[in-house]
């Protein structure tokens, strides 16, 4: 991946000093890369890239990260900006029902994402939606429809093969008489784009005068889904877009040129074929995943806000002689429920660190049991736990209101983050495996 790479480039940098031009060059040929690789254009790569080298250069390298983890942090910082806000939502009526619509290519996941997002606003927001079937032209588009409406138990709309426009006017009198307050409007796509299909859609836009055009596109397309966003835009105006089967490889760089291409936001994303599978767009996440570094990056940061620099010093001193004690523990403990919600953190992890992350360590009643276990005990045998004899252990469990057993837990427990953090230490992971402590 990615941080291997930059990881290799920066072998011979040591967590000091600052970035050199030379130094933020060789490891931004490897994002250069990496962006292509996840089918971002030329054109957007080549922008961002003298963006971001402007940002690097002369930036001093920060004590608790590696100068490539520095890098991939401040490119994932610029990633994330360039693809917009992350709380894009969809516009609503003042009065009457909502109207959104759905358009894009054939195959783009109109059909299926009307429902998913149908079904997304009724969880979320409590809406009672309606599906309307104005892809006309084929009768199994209205069958699918109806099929995936049923699935969720949401009305559909349809008049048959009938003019699309009169389909629509009929739907809102019909949401408005059965308190229905958003409507989705299901639209013909077409293989390519062409002028016929242009037409009908903005002959719909006129008359309706929808709320919220959404573009549907596909992912895995590529450079391909950003040429139907610019057309989409340019003849129907859009005013966001639904990026479809992300659950696929696509990296996604897609939503990035997209974004670049059009100016206008990624709103949701599609990342399966069933009908819950869709979610509000996160830039940050969908920059870690262009990439390919996991929700690592939003670690690093939320490790960064919360842990103090010279506790980090101090911890990795302790490390270095092998002396780290169970006050150290308890430290890291408390740091680490500060960090907010554990099991989110743990799976933020990327690989083996998150599994190497025994969850039973990160449950909260467990947490506290450790800490009241470990504050039963005196100064000294915190300090050295190896006098922790079978008597010492009987007073620490009843001084807690706990069974030996647990005394003997968290000691295995501690033993382990022992392991783990002299594992990370030693490797690439300097400044992280001081920040995490366990
Ligand atoms: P339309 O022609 O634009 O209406 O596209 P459809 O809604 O019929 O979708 C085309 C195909 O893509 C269907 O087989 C859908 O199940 C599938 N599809 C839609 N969204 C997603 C997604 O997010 N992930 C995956 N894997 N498949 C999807
Ligand atoms: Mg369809």
């Amino acid at each position: 991946g990615l941080s291997e790479k930059l990881n290799e480039t920066f072998k011979r940098l040591r967590g000091k000093g600052r970035l050199t031009e030379s130094d933020v060059k060789a490891g931004l040929r490897e994002v250069r890369l990496a962006l292509l690789e996840a089918d971002v254009s030329y054109k957007v790569v080549k922008d961002f890239i003298a963006k971001v080298t402007d940002r690097c250069v002369g930036s001093d390298v920060l004590e608790s990260l590696t100068p490539a983890q520095q890098i991939v942090k401040i490119v994932n910082q610029e990633l994330t900006e360039l693809m917009g806000g992350s709380n894009a939502r969809i516009a609503t009526a003042s009065k009457g029902p909502t109207v959104v619509m759905m358009v894009g290519l054939q195959g783009a996941g109109k059909t299926t994402n009307c429902a998913k997002l149908a079904g997304l606003m009724r969880r979320q927001y409590g809406k009672r939606p309606l599906l309307v079937a104005c892809d006309v032209y084929r009768p199994a588009a209205i069958t699918q429809l109806q099929v995936v409406g049923q699935q969720l138990d949401i009305p559909v709309f349809e008049m048959g093969q009938g003019d699309p426009v009169q389909i629509a006017r009929e739907a809102l009198k019909y949401a408005s008489d059965h308190g229905n307050d958003i409507v989705f409007l299901d639209t013909a796509g077409r293989l390519h784009i062409d002028e016929q299909l242009m037409d009908e859609l903005k002959n719909i836009k006129e008359s309706i005068h929808p709320h919220e055009i959404l573009l549907v596109v596909d992912a895995m397309t590529g450079q391909d889904a950003v040429n139907a966003a610019t057309a989409f835009d340019e003849a129907l105006g859009i005013d966001g877009v639904l990026l479809t089967k992300l659950d696929g490889d696509a990296r996604g760089g897609a939503a990035l040129s997209i974004r670049a291409a059009t100016g206008k936001p990624i709103k949701f994303v599609g990342t399966g074929e069933k009908l819950d599978m869709i979610e509000l767009f996160h830039p940050e996440r969908m920059a870690s995943r262009i990439l390919g570094m996991g929700d690592m990056l939003t670690f690093i940061e939320k490790a960064e806000q919360q842990y103090d620099e010279k506790q980090a010093k101090k911890l990795e001193e302790k490390l270095r002689k092998n002396r780290l004690t169970l006050s150290d523990y308890l430290d890291q403990l408390e740091q680490l429920q500060k960090m907010g919600d554990l099991s989110q953190i743990a799976s933020m992890l990327p690989g083996n660190l998150g599994k190497s992350f025994d969850a039973s360590q990160i449950d909260e009643k467990q947490m506290a049991h450790s800490k009241a276990i470990i504050q039963s005990m005196t100064v000294k045998e915190r300090e050295n736990p190896q006098i922790l004899n079978a008597s010492r252990k009987r007073r620490i469990a009843a001084g807690c209101g706990l069974e030996v057993v647990d005394v003997n837990r968290l000691l295995k427990a501690f033993e382990a983050m022992q392991q783990m953090t002299k594992a990370m230490t030693k490797g690439k992971m300097r400044g992280m495996g001081a920040m995490m402590g366990g």
